[in-house]
């Protein structure tokens, strides 16, 4: 049994409370550990062991903070095989997904953030006219939160504590109590690397008693958060009224559009990619594919034999395409979709069923699910169900297309494949996302605004964004004189 403790003012401690919650390992459905079950107490433990760093932290230079994050990034690439099969035991990805892609990232985005931190400046506007020079100081907030969600545990944990400490903030963190385990193996790396005690605390336990005891401390001064809509705006309406500081990465819904002129093999890789990588649990994921009416039958064919080939399995098996889903709840729900886009009339192309994995019987795997639809009002369409499922529907032009797209509440992302330059840029101008891919999918650059519109959220993260979240923009105004 894996026993999993809080990291609070650079140690590694037990819940005040003693309480731990089980943790299980989806891929098997057995129990492989403990998590604390941290409350208030524990928060307030954590944000005291905050507060007392942040002096130190905030007045220390960049180089000393940067080399800091670089040493972190470097012993999170050094332990990468240990990260990567700690993350597929947790979360039930494939463990080579976890060594290509989250793993790696997370230590890139420490380093990223260990760089963008030294090229951070701020504005001046000077006014000579009236011997005036105003300059904005970015200074940090003080204490702030950051709480992620279970389906890129440590990718998307790291992505708000580096640059949330890269410019000088002292962190209290909860990463998902779904999927601990790699966040507990960060807190060894930061002793490790020397970070001084007290500036990055993590905190685990459940959202509803430890994030919200974060959401509601009364002296943190930001919440960065990655989640679900409907907890994005509880902790709006909780975090709101002491106007704090609020970045909300959420659900999304995103189309995935496929125009006849597109390069065809191209698209139909990356649209299983988009469709089905993480078990379809990615806020990117593009779970609702549109298709030009002039393609769709070839398109339709075409992608329910290359998913009938693709394998549903043991995570750590090199040829495995889909691990398991992230727990027996999620994967229930999952079903239930499942079950009501059918009730609803949709037909069911290919998968729609648990899968008995061999040797694995209790986890929790399903099959990569293809429904075909012929309206977008059908709940498939508009709500997030965060599994395997994507649904087909025809579209005859691109006024009706941008038109389905739109017609949802979420708006993170969304994909475009066509050859024709000026339809790609019409689509980006008007397609009401956060973020538009053209003839891709998950294309990262981490200097881009990362976010979405709508219901998928407020804010955007990445780059210099992040660093002007984190920081409060003081103007200082000088009158000189000439003499
Ligand atoms: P979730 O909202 O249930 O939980 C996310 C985190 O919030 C967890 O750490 C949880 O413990 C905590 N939490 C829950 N209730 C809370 C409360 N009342 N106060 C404070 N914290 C609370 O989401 P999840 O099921 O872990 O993740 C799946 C969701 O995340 C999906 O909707 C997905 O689209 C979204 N997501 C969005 C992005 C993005 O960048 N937009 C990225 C990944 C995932």
């Amino acid at each position: 049994m894996i026993k999993i403790e809080n990291y609070i003012n650079g140690q590694l401690v037990s819940p005040l409370s003693e309480n731990y919650l089980d943790n299980y390992n989806p891929s098997t459905g057995k129990i492989y550990g403990q998590i604390p079950n941290s409350d208030e107490n524990d928060v307030e433990k954590a944000y005291q062991a905050a507060e007392n760093a942040f002096p130190l932290w905030s007045k220390s230079s960049t180089e000393y903070r940067s080399k800091i994050l670089q040493r972190i990034a470097d012993l999170i690439f050094e332990n990468l095989e240990e990260f990567a099969l700690a993350e597929s035991k947790d979360n039930g990805k494939p463990l080579s997904l976890a060594t290509a892609v989250d793993i790696p990232r997370a230590s890139s985005n420490f380093s990223f953030f260990a760089k963008a931190i030294t090229q951070f400046s701020s504005e001046s506007h000077e006014n000579s006219a009236i011997n005036t020079i105003n300059f904005t100081l970015r200074q940090p907030l003080g204490v702030v939160g950051c709480i992620s969600p279970w389906n890129l545990p440590l990718y998307l944990f790291t992505w708000k504590i580096a640059p949330a400490l890269a410019s000088g903030n002292c962190v209290v963190a909860k990463p998902s109590e779904v999927t601990p385990y790699t966040a507990y193996l960060l807190s060894k790396i930061c002793i490790e690397a020397g970070l001084p005690k007290g500036v990055l605390n993590i905190v685990h336990g459940l959202g509803a008693s430890c994030g919200n005891a974060i959401v509601s401390h009364p002296n943190i001064k930001a919440i960065s958060f990655t989640g679900g809509t409907k907890t994005g705006q509880h902790i709006a309406r909780t975090a709101a009224p002491m106007f704090k500081k609020l970045s909300l990465e959420l659900g999304g819904k995103n189309p995935n559009i496929i125009f006849s002129d597109c390069n065809y093999d191209k698209m139909l890789q990356v649209s299983l990619k988009s469709s089905f990588a993480n078990q379809g649990q990615i806020c990117l994921c593009g779970s609702r594919i549109f298709v030009e009416a002039s393609i769709y039958d070839k398109f339709k064919a075409d992608f329910v034999e290359k998913v009938s080939g693709m394998k549903v399995g043991n995570p750590l098996e090199k040829n495995t395409d889909l691990g398991a889903l992230v727990s027996k709840e999620h994967l229930e729900k999952v079903d239930e979709y499942v079950q009501k886009a059918i009730q609803e009339g949709g037909q069911l192309l290919y998968g729609g069923k648990p899968v008995q994995v061999n040797d694995f019987e209790e986890g929790y795997y399903y099959q990569p699910t293809i429904i075909e639809v012929d309206s977008n009002q059908c709940t498939l369409n508009q709500e997030e169900v965060f599994g395997p499922v994507v649904s087909l529907m025809k579209f005859s032009s691109e006024e009706e297309v941008i038109a389905l797209a739109n017609d949802t509440k979420y708006g993170l992302s969304a994909s475009v494949w066509t050859s024709n330059i000026d339809r790609s840029m019409r689509m980006s101008q008007q397609l009401k996302t956060g973020i538009v891919w053209v003839n891709t999918w998950l294309n990262r650059d981490l200097r881009t605004p990362f976010g979405g519109t709508k219901s998928s959220g407020v804010g955007r993260e990445g780059g210099l964004e992040a660093l002007r979240f984190f920081t409060e923009p003081k103007n200082v105004c000088i009158q000189y004189s000439i003499e």
